[in-house]
Parts: C-alpha cells; sequence; structure tokens
C-alpha cells in the first residue's frame, strides 16, 4: 500500500500584511502544537516584499512561499519577480495559477505551465490552483474544467515531492461558501484520475489541497474528505488564531 500523503496547511495572505506581521507569524509559531509537525506540514506565503523578513528568522516550524514568480529567471520584466528571488528570500515553494492572478492578469494554462518549470529550474515547490466559476459548475461542467486545467498546466516530470494541486472553486473564495463534501470528493477524484492517469505512480502521490472559505469551524469535515490532503487558506490565514484553528483540525 501506498505512504500516506502528508497533510500540507498553507496561508495566502494575498496583498494584505505589513512588517508588524512578524508579531502574526511569530503568534502562529508559538501556538502550533508540538506534535503538528510530526504528522503535517504548514505554510504561510506573504507578499514576496516581506518573505526576506519574515522568513529569516529563527528556525520556526512554518515554511514559506511565494503567491506568484515570473517564467524567467531574471531580465527586463519590471515589477516581477523570479523564482529564483523567492528562493532566496526564503520561500520553498510558490502558489501558481491562483484565479485571482488567472482573472486580474490574463494568466491561463499555458504561462502556468511555463511558470511550473521555472519554480522547478529555481528549487521551488509549485502548489498549482485550478478551479471552476460558478457559471461553470451551473452547467454541470466543474470536474471536466478543472481536469482540463489540470492537464493542461502542469508539465511532464510531476511527482510527489515536486508538485502540489489546489482546487479552488472561484465561486468560494472570500465568499463564505464552501461545496458539500460530496462535491469537493467528485472534483478531487477527478483530479487524482487525472495525475494517475499522466504520471502513474507518482499522481497517487501528489497531495491536492481544498481552498475556499476553509475557517476553523469547516475545516475538520473538509479535511476529512476522500483525497482532500490539506488546505489552501486565504482570509482566516491572516490571524493567529483561526489559521491554527485550522491546521489543528489535522491532528
Ligand atoms: C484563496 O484565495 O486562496 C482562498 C482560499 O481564499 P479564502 O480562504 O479567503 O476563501
Amino acid at each position: 500500500m501506498a505512504a500516506p500523503r502528508r497533510v500540507l496547511i498553507v496561508g495566502n495572505w494575498k496583498m494584505n500584511g505589513s512588517r508588524q506581521s512578524k508579531q502574526e507569524l511569530e503568534a502562529m509559531v508559538k501556538g502550533l502544537n508540538p506534535a503538528f509537525s510530526s504528522v503535517a506540514d504548514i505554510m504561510v506565503c506573504p507578499p514576496a516584499i516581506l518573505l526576506a523578513e519574515l522568513a529569516g528568522g529563527a528556525v520556526s516550524p512554518i515554511r514559506f512561499g511565494g503567491q506568484d514568480c515570473h517564467h524567467n529567471a531574471s531580465g527586463a520584466h519590471t515589477g516581477d519577480i523570479s523564482a529564483e528571488m523567492l528562493k532566496e528570500s526564503g520561500a520553498d515553494s510558490v502558489i501558481l495559477g491562483h484565479s485571482e492572478r488567472r482573472a486580474d492578469h490574463g494568466e491561463g494554462d499555458a504561462i502556468v505551465h511555463a511558470k511550473v518549470k521555472a519554480a522547478w529550474r529555481a528549487g521551488l515547490l509549485p502548489i498549482v490552483c485550478v478551479g471552476e466559476t460558478l457559471e461553470q459548475r451551473d452547467a454541470d461542467e466543474a470536474a471536466a474544467v478543472v481536469a482540463r486545467q489540470v492537464r493542461q498546466s502542469i508539465p511532464e516530470g510531476a511527482t510527489g515531492e515536486n508538485l502540489v494541486v489546489a482546487y479552488e472553486p472561484i465561486w468560494a473564495i472570500g465568499t463564505g461558501r464552501t461545496p458539500t463534501p460530496e462535491d469537493v470528493a467528485q472534483v478531487h477524484a477527478s483530479i487524482r484520475h487525472v495525475l494517475n492517469e499522466r504520471f502513474g505512480e507518482e499522481g497517487e502521490k501528489i497531495r491536492i489541497l481544498y481552498g475556499g472559505s476553509v475557517k476553523p469551524e469547516n475545516a475538520k469535515t473538509l479535511l476529512a474528505v476522500a483525497n482532500v490532503d490539506g488546505a489552501l487558506v486565504g482570509g482566516a490565514s491572516l490571524k493567529a488564531e483561526d489559521f491554527l484553528g485550522i491546521a489543528h483540525a489535522a491532528l
């Protein structure tokens, strides 16, 4: 039997936080159950400008990630940040293809695909986001849309060690609405099917996170769904108490 997938809880701070956020981070470190690290991983993805300061402290059980990267290592790309720069600032991972990047910056699967390769080039773990709109869900297209995004955004060579997928229904992000556990199970099963089909045994090892209005109150239910190997958390990752409430649901 394959080894169980290690749970991963990721906080996406989006465009929130300041240098004072160090105190919130310290509260997270202090409040984290000492047993947590033996069973699961916890990660914070702050704005890139805060990475070096937040990740540069004492050894911490919290891992760090970026929220996006350019696909090139360097060059004339004003305002962009490369995977190598994130790595140098203390990140070991990067969120890619978040629906807010797809919507605000017109990022499609082809560019996400290139960014995953950039993350690998720099030694970062890419967390690739996929998810359907409300219209697509209402048209019963959720599983098919997500399967297509997984096929097109992820390059050959993905393994359980070098890739994480996050299913984030767009209509659930920041809205307080979540799909039913049955709906989550259906989409995660379809993602698993594509991963297994493409990557064989490695597909079975790739973690699939659920994201979209995860809160301390619903985390246990969502984490118990088949093929849900962790959570990608937006709003509720900004406060230590809420983020720890979600993380501790994994114990
Ligand atoms: C997100 O943006 O990745 C997210 C899941 O946000 P929220 O938890 O606030 O819905």
